[in-house]
């Protein structure tokens, strides 16, 4: 069986929302992977513009900020806002790495932080072609911030 969204080949019995879950509850994962996963998983996970928003936008802050909770914090005020947005048009490939791949090498035996890292910056490369849409997401996150008590000069590099 191959997931209509991702392209993995599943594990017997087993969907990629399965998987996920498992590996999820089993163990700690960088904290990407659930964007990571969202982004290879469309229909379920980034129907809206907004939700389509969250995803990546996470995903780029996850993988070039650190995960940075001060930027998190700001997506998800700015996503809670009324904003106007448009969802880009899909990308023919979401990445060459899964879930599965990552399930498979953690029941091999291999870190699962580790290959999950590798999963999550594959994913990120496939959406290359919109990197500079969520660098544009993620300043205007930021800049929906501004006004109040916070300087925000530090976060702007
Ligand atoms: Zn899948």
């Amino acid at each position: 069986m191959i997931c209509p969204a991702c392209q993995a080949t599943l594990p017997a019995g087993h969907t990629c929302q399965s998987v996920w879950d498992e590996l999820y509850y089993a163990q700690p994962l960088p904290a990407p992977s659930f964007d990571a996963f969202c982004m290879q998983h469309l229909d379920s996970y980034c129907f809206s513009a907004k939700s389509y928003a969250a995803h990546l936008t996470r995903l780029y802050i996850g993988v070039e900020y650190a995960n940075d909770p001060k930027q998190l914090a700001a997506v998800q005020r700015w996503l809670n806002g009324t904003v106007s947005l448009t969802k880009p048009a899909l990308l023919a490939t979401v990445g060459t790495r899964t879930v599965c791949d990552v399930y498979l090498a953690v029941a091999q035996g291999q870190p699962a932080m580790q290959v999950a890292h590798l999963w999550i910056a594959d994913v990120w490369q496939a959406y290359q072609p919109q990197h500079a849409l969520a660098k544009e997401w993620r300043t205007l996150a930021l800049n929906s911030f501004t006004g109040k008590s916070y300087g925000l000069s530090f976060w702007r590099n």
